[in-house]
């Protein structure tokens, strides 16, 4: 068995004004053909799983090329095709292939391009026309037409934070090569929600319906069932919630449980992820009980939806309102750290953080004086079990806040940074975190009340507040009911 396998993920936030270029790639995940090292990343779970495939049955496996982004604004054309180049080169150096398994996001935009994996996977096939073509996809995915027509076996990660990449990858694999050798002929069947919305599967109703998917799969008729979320800030004409079943050639079955899935999630709608808050409530919700430590997710400045991680609205807030011992992490800004870094451990200087990425940033923080408590080249933290790039990280602290500051935009989904910047969390009474669901895996240990924010910001929930142009619609909630 020959084994062909490479990554190339970002999510596209297509509301968002921070570009995602070549450097955004090569900061986070960048590993040219053979080069990957011995431990998964949140992108290349994948290729962990089809090494150990081989080395136990004795597969030869040739990788590719794995690069993953930080969710971001539009990918540069640039960048796109210069990733995708790489990637086909090194499908088509690969020689005669029994398998080709990709770990895709599945919605990747770039300029020219509304469908990355469309592209990409069609372009794949035309290279390897009889190889099995697997591909593991983000539930934050948009599964268009094309990658279905391209791929013989797309299945998503079930659960969000997605804490089940390998488990997922290993199942994908089995499944290509079941179907290589022959015993299983996959079929895919798509059903549309006609909604966009976010489900949490930490809690119920998805914790069941998760459950749901898997009491399903029997691994014969019906080999996997996915939900895929969609990403609501992609505005391309495919987005939104939608279920894929991949069955045993069982058309009629595999589109009835598609639609029975399906036709659950649309009746669950407005009841698959808390209710946000307004920054009015968060603030009566404090003033009403003395419970601390609280974490607040500032869910509509979340990297890892896309935005750009350096908005001041609830800290000012806070601090407007006579707040103290409150922690942050992580602000971007790659100038506040510089200043750190030359001032040094320990110095002391005035400092004005983060609100300058774009209107929706708000207004930077002014300190008269801060302390700079640590500077860490090359950090990482821990993302679902990965280590995960954050560049360089800078702590700062004043008698009321603690703040970690980063030249890598990305979401806080561990307490580890807080700590290689030596701010403990055990003095700080309220912590914000920019991030709205991956935080819970790591933060659920502190016991702390969690309260989701939507501040102003590039991943307003509030749907139909953005300007969506090519999406399709009807569409629930930007639309009447329908
Ligand atoms: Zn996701």
């Amino acid at each position: 068995m020959r084994i062909f396998v490479g990554s190339l993920a970002t999510e596209t936030n297509t509301f968002s004004p921070v570009p995602t270029d070549l450097d955004d790639f090569r900061k986070l995940i960048y590993f040219r053909a053979g080069e990957h090292p011995a431990q998964p990343t949140p992108f290349t779970s994948v290729l962990w799983v089809a090494r150990e495939f081989a080395e136990r049955h004795g597969w030869t496996i040739i990788e590719g090329l794995c690069a993953g982004a930080s969710p971001g604004g539009l990918t540069t054309r640039h960048a796109y095709e210069t990733l995708r180049e790489q990637l086909l080169a090194d499908l088509s150096a690969a020689g005669q292939l029994d398998m080709v398994v990709l770990q895709l996001h599945g919605a990747m935009v770039a300029d020219g391009y509304e469908d990355c994996e469309g592209d990409l996977l069609q372009r794949a096939r035309e290279i390897v026309p009889d190889a099995v073509i697997g591909v593991l996809l983000d539930p934050h995915c948009h599964t268009t037409q094309t990658m279905i027509d391209a791929a013989d076996v797309i299945i998503m990660m079930k659960e969000y934070p997605h804490t089940d990449g390998i488990e997922r990858s290993r199942e994908l694999v089995q499944l290509c090569l079941r179907t290589a050798s022959g015993e299983i002929r996959p079929r895919h069947h798509l059903f549309r929600c006609g909604q966009i919305s976010l489900y949490h599967t930490t809690e119920e109703p998805m914790i069941g319906y998760v459950a749901d998917m898997k009491a399903v799969e029997d691994g014969q008729a019906i080999l996997s069932v996915s939900l895929g979320h969609g990403f609501p800030w992609g505005d391309v004409p495919e987005m939104g919630t939608h279920v894929l079943v991949v069955s045993n050639d069982a058309p009629a079955r595999g589109d009835a449980i598609a639609q029975r899935f399906g036709e659950a999630i649309r009746a669950e709608r407005g009841r698959t992820c808390p209710q946000l808050m307004t920054l009015d409530q968060c603030m009566d919700s404090l003033a009403q009980t003395a419970e601390r430590p609280v974490v607040i997710a500032d869910c509509s400045d979340n990297p890892g939806g896309g935005a750009p991680s350096d908005s001041t609205y609830i800290i000012r807030r806070l601090l407007a309102e006579g707040y103290s011992r409150i922690a942050v992490g992580m602000i971007w800004d790659a100038q506040a750290v510089r200043f750190c870094k030359l001032a040094g451990q320990g110095a002391r200087r005035e400092l004005r953080v983060g609100g300058k990425t774009c209107r929706l940033s708000g207004q930077p923080l002014d300190f008269d004086e801060v302390e700079v408590t640590g500077v860490v080249d090359g950090a990482t933290t821990d993302f679902g079990g990965a280590p995960w790039p954050v560049g360089t990280i800078a702590g700062v602290r004043t008698r009321d806040v603690g703040i970690v500051l980063s030249t890598g935009r990305v979401q806080c989904s561990s307490p580890d940074v807080f700590a290689q910047v030596n701010l403990d969390l055990a003095d700080y009474d309220i912590i914000i975190v920019k991030s709205s669901q991956h935080f819970r895996a790591a933060f659920s240990s502190m016991g702390a009340q969690v309260l989701y924010v939507a501040a102003p910001g590039v991943d307003d929930s509030n749907f139909a507040a953005l300007p969506f142009r090519r999406v399709r619609r009807p569409l629930w909630p930007l639309d009447v009911e329908h």
